[in-house]
């Protein structure tokens, strides 16, 4: 049924950047195999998926959306593609991303931007803009994405799904084509919270594979779904989240978001995090300077294109050439901006800086958890916007991410649940719920009690 939900609406939308019908098929017969052979396999067995096409498959292309990847066959599979298909879920193909998933709205992918399903002219948020749309259009129940600044949580909530960034290393980053690698996490999309909760808990965990995964025992987020009871928690709306800049029918779902709470027996207060404000332009100097050097690693000779090696050019001229011509205007203003914070005399200006402000950040998170359990804020400022809006205005596509990078950069959970739509333009609006470092199931406890 989803393979023939694919056929019929792709076309359109656009997720997919890989799909082949007969090895989904097989791997389906496959699952069954198993279970016929008296294998105990989990909840979700037999639920198809489709991948954020960063997170590496053996079975199928990898590209992280980019030419300089076209065509490439990973060697390994990635930790939370082994583990989701050790539980027996079968994948429907690779979905469509922003360049090394660089973007909040899939419009910096190499092949075609994503629609969103609920207007096709608009953006389904990036950089998992693929895998928020295939859910979202009913191409996929489930699908896995990665959030670095926001790209769960911003598609989640301009496509009325619910997307969880988990706490920085809850989740593994083997595998996963590197962004900005401390920050980079993987998580999930639904259509509904405990769907989410579920691939959660499906795909995350220690892994001795990643040296930034976290060993320590969490809480059930799957239990924590269930409930959804909020009676005596402390509420926190973040003060600095809102006002100019929002769309008001964004601010309305928002304040009702609030007062359901209230009405489910949260305790809603006030919180100051001053420092949030320069969130941004911390992450604009952090993320580009890891992503700078992780993407060295495309130099022409150990992945995928190769430009100009005709046997008169030198290694650097081939090098040049390859990265010339295999990426695209975003990835190289990242790697050039990246590149020159980190260079010498400049490192203290402005990467120092920026580390700095990181800390006073997770300080004010730690502060605020001090006086309630969770924050909340709009996941977004406004809907989806159209495509090509914002394409030429790199500072109006950050801004799509001024409520999700603070948690990014201090690491702890935050989930986007569906909130509504908003008045003028019938479009979702998303609720942004953070929980400290490892109370991801709180998340999952306050995003159940609003979807119902
Ligand atoms: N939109 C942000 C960026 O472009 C976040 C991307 C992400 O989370 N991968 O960097």
């Amino acid at each position: 049924a989803h393979l023939a939900r694919i056929s019929a609406v792709e076309p359109q939308v656009n997720a997919f950047l890989h799909v082949d019908a007969e090895a989904t098929l097989a791997q389906a017969r496959a699952v069954d195999a198993r279970r016929a052979a008296g294998e105990a396999l989990g909840p979700l067995a037999g639920v198809p998926i489709a991948h954020k096409d960063v997170f590496t498959t053996t079975d199928m292309p990898t590209t992280a959306g980019s030419k300089i990847l076209e065509g490439y066959r990973p060697p390994y599979d990635a930790t939370v593609t082994r583990r989701l298909r050790e539980a027996g879920l079968v994948i429907l193909g690779k979905t469509n991303l922003d360049e090394f998933a660089m973007g909040s709205s899939t419009e910096n992918s190499a092949y075609g931007p994503t629609r969103n399903p609920w207007d096709l002219t608009r953006i389904p948020g990036g950089s998992s803009g693929g895998s928020s749309a295939a859910v979202a259009a009913y191409e996929a129940p489930l699908s896995t994405g990665t959030d670095t600044g926001g790209s769960i949580r911003q598609p989640a909530a301009v496509t009325g799904i619910v997307g969880m960034k988990p706490t920085y290393g809850g989740s593994s980053r083997y595998g996963l084509i590197a962004f900005a690698s401390s920050l980079d996490t993987p998580g999930p999309f639904a259509r509904n919270v405990l769907d989410a909760a579920l691939l959660h808990e499906a795909f995350s965990g220690h892994d001795p594979m990643d040296s930034t995964s976290v060993d320590a025992p969490v809480p059930s987020v799957v239990e924590a779904a269930r409930h959804g009871d909020v009676a005596g928690l402390r509420v926190g709306v973040v003060k600095e989240f809102g006002g100019d800049g929002y769309q008001p029918g964004v601010l309305a779902r928002f304040h009702e978001s609030v007062e359901l709470l209230e009405s489910l027996g949260a305790k809603v207060v006030e919180v100051s995090c001053p420092s949030f404000s320069t969130a941004l332009p911390a992450y604009y100097l952090i993320a580009p300077s890891e992503a700078s050097s992780n993407l060295a690693r495309f130099d022409a000779m150990r992945y995928g294109l190769r430009v100009g090696d005709d046997g008169t050019r030198s290694a650097e001229e081939v090098m040049a050439l390859t990265r010339a011509a295999g990426f695209g205007p975003e990835v190289k203003r990242r790697i050039i901006l990246g590149t020159y914070a980190l260079s010498s005399g400049y490192y203290d200006a402005y990467y120092g800086q920026a580390q700095k402000v990181r800390t006073l950040i997770a300080r004010d998170f730690e502060a605020a958890f001090h006086q309630v359990d969770v924050l909340v804020s709009p996941t977004t400022p406004t809907t989806a916007f159209p495509i090509g809006e914002r394409a030429d205005d790199p500072m109006a596509m950050y801004l799509a991410d001024l409520c999700t990078i603070p948690t990014n950069l201090a690491g702890n959970a935050a989930i986007s649940v569906p909130c509504g739509l908003a008045d003028e333009d019938g479009l979702p609006v998303g609720l942004q719920i953070m929980a400290p470092v490892l109370g991801d199931d709180r998340c999952y406890r306050v995003a159940a009690a609003v979807e119902k």
